[in-house]
């Protein structure tokens, strides 16, 4: 979903609400949405640019970290950001200028899911992982090198 600002007349000091629901929200890697992101925020025009603020939620799939077996989880990320309108110079880093007069809200919510995530996520806390020889799967098989016992 793309939001063109002008067409919002939102005058200096007011805000809106939007609510979204995207299916997609571009390259992920290696996580898989299992749902469409549903989210709320609030975009308060501050002058030089805007205020966008509120969060998302949507399950996911991703490998674990360990054994690569898919691991699905409940994610919720909250999103406070401003954004500078073109030809604005940011004096922070975590500022960022609009090239266009239009704010991608599937860009803010996908650069928000890969930070929020958790890429250290495991299948169990307990997973056995990989044999670093084989590949095998610790968790399903066992195999003739039974590296994951000698270094118990
Ligand atoms: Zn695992
Ligand atoms: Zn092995």
């Amino acid at each position: 979903m793309k939001l063109e600002l002008k067409k919002l007349n939102l005058e200096e000091g007011e805000t809106g609400t939007f609510e979204f629901l995207e299916d997609t929200v571009g390259e992920l890697g290696d996580i898989q949405l299992l749902q469409p992101v549903q989210g709320e925020f609030t975009l308060a025009n501050v002058g030089l640019g805007y205020r966008m603020a509120g969060g998302f939620r949507t399950r996911v799939r991703q490998p674990c970290a360990r054994c690569l077996d898919p691991v699905d989880s409940d994610l919720e990320v909250e999103v406070d950001e401003t954004y500078l309108t073109e030809g604005q110079e940011p004096d922070q880093e975590d500022i960022f200028v609009l090239d266009s007069g239009s704010l991608d809200v599937s860009d803010v919510v996908r650069q928000n899911l890969l930070m929020g995530i958790d890429r250290f996520a495991l299948c169990n806390e307990d997973c056995r992982g990989l044999c670093i020889v084989c590949g095998a799967n610790l968790n399903h098989t066992a195999c003739a090198h039974g590296l994951s016992e000698k270094e118990k």
